[in-house]
This record gives C-alpha cells, sequence and structure tokens, in this order.
C-alpha cells in the first residue's frame, strides 16, 4: 500500500504518520527527516540542502527525487510506504509515478491534514525536539514538565532552525504555492485524496486516517 500524507508543515505529517506506520507495519518516508540526518552528518547532500532549510524554500526537484529514489527502488520487498512531506511539487508527482510504475504498485490514497494557517504559526513556534531521542513538545499545548528539558531522557530541548516565525511564514506560503496544486494533479488523475480535519486531538485525526485508509 502507498500512502500520502499530505498538508502544510506543521499539520502533524510527522506525528500521524509515525502512528499509522506503527498500526499498518508500512514504512514511513519523510523527506524532511533524511535531509535532517544529512545535514546533521554534514553529507554533500545535507550541506547543499541546509540553505534551502534555513530559508523556508523548497529543495530543488532533482535533488528530491534522487533521494526519494534510493529509499523507493532500493527497497522492492518493502510492503509499501507512506510517504511523509513528499511530493511537494508536480514535477515530484510526476517522477514518483513513474518510480511506482517501475515497481508496479499504485498510489492508495492521498491523504490531506487541513489545518488553519493561524493553529499553524502556533503549533511551528511551540515546537520543541530532543536531539537525543526524538521526542517531540509543543511550549503551549504539550509542553515537558520542567521546561526545555525532554521528560523521557533529560537531554535539552531544541527547536529547529526553520521553526523561527519568519521562516515559518515563508514555509507556509510556499505551501500554498508550490505544494498545495499537486492536489489538483491527483484529482486529475484520479487518485482518491481524502481531507482529514486536523485541527483535532492526536487520536481523533489518526482515527479518521485508518477509516479512510479502510483500516
Ligand atoms: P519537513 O520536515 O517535511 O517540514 O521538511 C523540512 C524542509 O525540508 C522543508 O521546508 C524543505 O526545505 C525541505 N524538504 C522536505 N521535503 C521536501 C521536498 N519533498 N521537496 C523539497 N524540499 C523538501
Amino acid at each position: 500500500m502507498i500512502v500520502i500524507l499530505f498538508g502544510p508543515p506543521g499539520a502533524g505529517k510527522g506525528t500521524q504518520g509515525e502512528l499509522l506506520a506503527q498500526a499498518t507495519g508500512l514504512r514511513k518516508l519523510s523527506t524532511g527527516d533524511l535531509l535532517r540526518e544529512a545535514v546533521r552528518d554534514g553529507t554533500p547532500l545535507g550541506q547543499q540542502a541546509r540553505r534551502f532549510m534555513d530559508a523556508g524554500e523548497l529543495v530543488p526537484d532533482p535533488v528530491m527525487v534522487g533521494l526519494v529514489k534510493e529509499s523507493v527502488l532500493g527497497d522492492r520487498a518493502a510492503r509499501g510506504f507512506i510517504l511523509d512531506g513528499f511530493p511537494r511539487t508536480r514535477t515530484q508527482a510526476q517522477a514518483l509515478d513513474s518510480m511506482l510504475t517501475e515497481i508496479g504498485k499504485p498510489i492508495d490514497n492521498v491523504l490531506v491534514l487541513d489545518v488553519l494557517d493561524d493553529s499553524i504559526v502556533q503549533r511551528l513556534s511551540g515546537r520543541r525536539s530532543c536531539p537525543q531521542c526524538g521526542a517531540v513538545y509543543n511550549e503551549y499545548f504539550d509542553p515537558p514538565a520542567v521546561p526545555g528539558t525532554c521528560d523521557r531522557c533529560g537531554h535539552a530541548l531544541v527547536q529547529r532552525p526553520d521553526d523561527e516565525a519568519a521562516t515559518v511564514k515563508r514555509r507556509l506560503d510556499v505551501y500554498r504555492q508550490q505544494t498545495e496544486p499537486v492536489l489538483g494533479y491527483y484529482r486529475e488523475g484520479k487518485t482518491p485524496v481524502h481531507a482529514i480535519a486536523g485541527d483535532r486531538p492526536i487520536e481523533a485525526v489518526q482515527d479518521s486516517l485508518r477509516k479512510a485508509l479502510g483500516l
């Protein structure tokens, strides 16, 4: 099964994708996570991607397509994937179609998490994560017991550079201008697209996502 988790930055794609992966046994493929790992490791990809990410811009299509191709074609035995953060442009969507034709797997569903711009800004500007264990908190909705410290492992929490206010605004604009139109591409091609209200508790959103997949 191939599922695309779609939606603006901060809509909850990472959190929901993780839960869905646990429930289905599908692999979650997050391009944002892959890029952050490359930046952390200082690889040539990371060095190339960093300035785009820090500015809230998209990393160029050829780089992204190459990155995803490795994972999709390199793991043909996988039961399927949950894609989080890819595709973000029409060119990426077309490239994904070619890869999936090659491995003989159609896209089962595009699940769109709808969240209002105001809540996105609050979600992203309040987001803090633990660089040690990966736990994610929000200063407003889900704060750690001791401010700035991870409940799970005690490490100091950090803010993603692209979650700072000015960059959040740019990421939202980029989403509306370059990424949202990709939904039109899927609708034209008759791929099932389901919109899910993302401004609800995590469990309620997860429940709707599973129902949309017939689980
Ligand atoms: P995310 O964690 O999905 O919000 O991604 C963080 C940043 O990584 C984005 O703001 C982009 O700069 C970059 N990025 C992630 N996925 C893509 C993609 N499919 N195309 C272009 N840039 C991407």
